[in-house]
């Protein structure tokens, strides 16, 4: 199943584990020190990736939605 990734920019604090676990899903904002969501809507095969990524994040601040199929 496809899935969106959200990042909450108010509870991200620059931790940049995230960019770590998944780089082709997660910036970095250098000039806001918050995350950037490069691929809001990334291809199934970088689910683990993001996975890992929300695990780790320190401040809980990225979510997946899961998306149905059309
Ligand atoms: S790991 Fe979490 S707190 Fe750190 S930059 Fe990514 S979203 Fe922000």
């Amino acid at each position: 199943m496809s899935f969106r990734v959200v990042a909450d920019l108010d509870l991200c604090q620059a931790h940049q584990v995230c960019q770590h676990e998944a780089p082709d899903v997660f910036g970095f904002d250098e000039d806001a020190d918050k995350v950037v969501v490069l691929q809001d809507d990334p291809d199934v095969s970088l689910r683990e990736q993001v996975a890992s990524a929300l695990r780790y994040c320190p401040a809980m601040a990225l979510a997946i939605e899961e998306e149905e199929q059309a």
